[in-house]
């Protein structure tokens, strides 16, 4: 499976996934979904994983199926199981966290066939009678190749285990058929746990990371977009994070190292270019946290709006300047968003308030009528506007939430 490949088109970003499926998600997707998983749940269930078998002397005759028949046991099933529960967790949560999650899953197949180019590139120096890069004899070499070999085949195993589970994959049937041990295949699962656990705790740093970000560029103290609030734009104030050598910046503008390009030729959709083609910049890593900084620093340049929801408490792109609630869904039974229970509640609130205002109204009315009927009477006028301001106060007081209904009742009820 190919790696997946990241675009930004103004405040749109495009996944290029399983080499032709392309997802399209808001700008901004990313950061707000790594915000908003917690992925420590996963970590820390990694790790019992890794505890439970880490030290396991796997033996070297056991085949697949008979691995297979103690799933428990079976270091294997257990990370495809792990995966799979993790995965779809993330792909209903977090779907264009996940796009970039499932591509990095075969990272490590990657790695291997990275490892065996580089080693049968020397052997070929060698055949052509020159010294290779390596320093490595011919014998070294093909030794190494045929270890990085094996655990190609292995990871690409554990790779489709994982995404197939808990069917075991088609290319597993040649293993089982030829009743082949799978030591190796642990040994890999092993492997894949640590790149978990690995990518698992890189991401939950940048999840505080980037909320660090968010804070200084996109989002003022009082939870509105810094524009709004501070007539400030996030691409400014990123750029001089950067002068600023700003720590956590300069931590994730390193990792651009990491990411690799492509350019790929686009034909439909040209707009305003007379050929009808345009060319976009792909880019790719294994470095998640990378491509997520890149599509931070998209989202300061593109000074886009960025809030606190006031429901939630979570990052939201306001649709107009007085939008305080996201669309995410809060009520997962009745499907009803942040906005949807929001508007319930002030609606519940303005019945509240109604009533309230209701009994303020009624009591001044008969009071005045009082007071107007005693005409030239000082003190009864006097009385009045001590009780009306009192129960002007009692009033918002009770909007606020501060003070019950039955001690507003009380308030405005008191008679003089
Ligand atoms: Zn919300």
């Amino acid at each position: 499976m190919d790696q997946a490949y990241l675009y930004f088109d103004d405040k749109n970003e495009i996944f290029s996934v399983h080499g032709s499926a392309q997802h399209e998600y808001p700008l901004g997707a990313l950061v707000f979904e790594l915000l908003d998983l917690d992925l420590e749940v996963y970590l820390t269930h990694a790790r019992i994983l890794l505890e439970q078998f880490r030290n396991v002397e796997f033996s070297e005759k056991q085949t697949i199926p008979e691995s297979l028949a103690h799933p428990d046991e079976c270091v294997y099933y257990q990370v495809a199981s792990f995966y799979h529960t993790m995965s779809e967790a993330i792909r209903k949560e977090a779907p264009a966290l996940f796009d970039l999650l499932e591509s990095f899953c075969l990272s490590a197949c990657r790695k291997f066939q990275r490892q065996m180019d580089y080693y049968s590139h020397a052997l070929r120096q060698i055949q052509l009678g020159g010294p290779n890069d390596t320093q490595l004899s011919a014998d070294d070499l093909y030794r190494q190749l045929r270890h990085s070999g094996n655990l190609t085949i292995t990871s690409e195993l554990m790779e489709n285990f994982c995404r197939t589970f808990p069917e075991t994959p088609a290319t597993m049937k040649q293993y089982i058929e030829d009743g082949i041990p799978d030591v190796s295949l642990c040994r890999t699962a092993l492997m894949f746990l640590e790149d978990f656990i690995s990518t698992l705790k890189n991401l939950i740093e940048a999840s505080e990371d980037f909320r660090t970000l968010a804070q200084a560029t996109l989002v003022s103290d009082n939870g509105r977009p810094m524009m709004e609030a501070r007539g400030q734009a996030p691409g400014s104030l990123l750029a001089s994070l950067a002068q600023n050598q700003d720590a956590v910046y300069s931590k994730y503008h390193q990792m651009e190292n990491d990411i690799h390009i492509q350019t790929r030729l686009l034909t439909s959709g040209g707009g305003n270019r007379k050929s009808g083609i345009s060319a976009a910049v792909f880019f790719a890593s294994d470095n998640l946290p990378a491509l997520i900084f890149l599509e931070y620093i998209q989202m300061c340049s593109a000074n886009l709006s960025v809030a606190v929801c006031e429901h939630c408490g979570r990052l939201f792109v306001p649709f107009g300047k007085h939008a305080k609630y996201c669309d995410r869904v809060w009520d997962k039974t009745s499907g009803a968003t942040c906005k949807d229970v929001a508007a319930k509640l002030a609606y519940a609130e303005s019945l509240k308030s109604d009533r309230a205002k209701e009994l303020y109204n009624k009591t001044r009315n008969r009071n005045q009528m009082r007071c107007s009927r005693a005409i030239g009477n000082a003190k009864m006028k006097r009385d009045y506007e001590v009780w009306r301001d009192h129960a002007r106060l009692a009033l918002a007081k009770y909007r606020r939430g501060e003070i019950t209904w039955e001690l507003y009742e009380e308030i405005i009820t008191q008679s003089f």
